[in-house]
């Protein structure tokens, strides 16, 4: 009986893993909340390294399936990962023999310039900002070129140039060169007709006064989240984070900042999606998140800045010098940061881990209300000085 049984769980087990493996393939679209693919099956407490945010309803080719993850494939020499609740599976669809670019607009509205490039299907992308000439390159994968046609027209504002180049049979590179040495951000997403790829890029303001922006301030952590915990004082991470953020707060309005956004101004559970979509919809000119940094060791101590993208360390180098007078120790400026609030392309962002509450001298400060205060002024100074930088 148990031997018969056994067989039939091998046969079901083998039917079950045929349908994504052994050469097999179905074809899915992407679904629910912030869907992102992954390089690899590389983890560690942030998650693995993310390629990419990707809009809803885009194709993918399911090849392989790895625990909670799908290995898709997304040209023929390129794949990636994604979590298998970020897709909803395709009975029956088959992938096209070929998808086409057609015709491009590069053009402006009143506050943003977009290139809208039309595809014949929602395919994947991702995307890559350079610096020093500071450009946009946009890859689309699976797309070959039909592209003979590309109006620019004079509302555009910040980009100055862009073509593309067919880097493989299937891949798609789009480069978009921009006026300005700062990034203030893009965004990619699928147009209502559902065909037409569109880069929205954020132009530089007109007039650099803080005043003027729109400064998102997260306070880390919050409600059952609580962080780290003081080393000798048990305090929690979520609380003096928000302290901070509030002292950034009063300072920013103080300073005449019209527009300042919390995250969350009291002991709230807010996860990290969420936290991404409320930015999203406020749609800041730039974001400072705060936490408290913890290590295994007690004599890990300093400050330190972190980021995801290149175009956005100038303002995490600028808020690490301010921070660097307050006498703390230089931990550094961290890149390619896997931190889901570095992970948005729409503006720049800048995590702030203040100092160490494992360190015992760290601790001392991070519990007196003058540091609060004077972290906040720091940070201020910090913007101030980014902003005085740009060209
Ligand atoms: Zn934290």
């Amino acid at each position: 009986m148990k031997a018969i049984f056994n067989i039939i769980a091998v046969l079901f087990f083998i039917h079950a893993g045929a349908q994504d493996t052994a050469g097999r393939y179905f074809l899915a679209r992407t679904t629910g909340k912030l869907p992102f693919l992954e390089y690899g099956l590389g983890d560690d407490r942030l998650g693995g390294a993310k390629m990419t945010y990707l809009d809803s309803n885009i194709i993918l080719k399911v090849v392989d399936s790895f625990g909670i993850d799908y290995k898709v494939q997304l040209s023929k020499y390129h794949t990636a990962y994604i979590d298998k609740q970020s897709v909803q599976r395709l009975p029956g669809k088959k992938p096209a023999p070929y998808y086409l670019t057609g015709s491009w607009k590069v053009s402006g509205d009143s506050a943003y310039d977009y290139v809208s490039i039309n595809l014949d299907e929602k395919l994947p992308y991702r995307s890559q900002q350079q610096i020093n000439p500071s450009k946009i390159v946009l890859d689309i994968f699976g797309a070959t070129s039909n592209t003979n046609w590309i109006t620019q027209l004079k509302t555009t504002k910040e980009i100055k140039n862009v073509y593309y180049e067919q880097t493989e049979d299937d891949v798609f590179r789009v480069t978009v060169e921009l006026k300005h040495a700062q990034h203030w951000g893009h965004s990619i997403y699928y147009d209502t007709t559902g065909k037409r790829l569109v880069l929205q890029v954020k132009r530089q303001p007109l007039l650099l006064d803080i005043k003027k922006l729109r400064i998102a301030v997260d306070a880390g952590h919050g409600g059952d989240n609580s962080g780290a915990s003081g080393v000798s004082s048990n305090v929690l991470e979520k609380e003096y984070t928000l302290k901070i953020a509030k002292q950034l707060q009063l300072l920013l309005s103080k300073a005449g900042v019209k527009k300042v956004f919390m995250t969350r101004t009291i002991d709230t559970t807010l996860d990290m999606p969420q936290r991404i979509q409320m930015l999203k919809d406020y749609n800041p000119d730039l974001l400072i998140s705060i936490h408290l940094n913890s290590a295994g060791s007690d004599t890990v101590k300093g400050t330190s800045t972190y980021y995801r993208y290149i175009g956005y360390r100038p303002l995490t180098i600028s808020v690490l010098n301010q921070m660097l007078s307050l006498g703390l120790k230089e931990y550094g400026n961290v890149g390619n940061f896997n931190f889901s609030l570095n992970g948005p392309t729409a503006y720049p962002n800048c995590l702030v881990e203040v100092a160490f509450l494992s360190n015992r001298g760290d601790e001392k400060k991070i519990l007196d209300p003058k540091f609060h205060k004077a972290v906040a002024r720091k940070i201020y100074l910090g913007i101030q000085d980014w902003l005085k930088a740009i060209k």
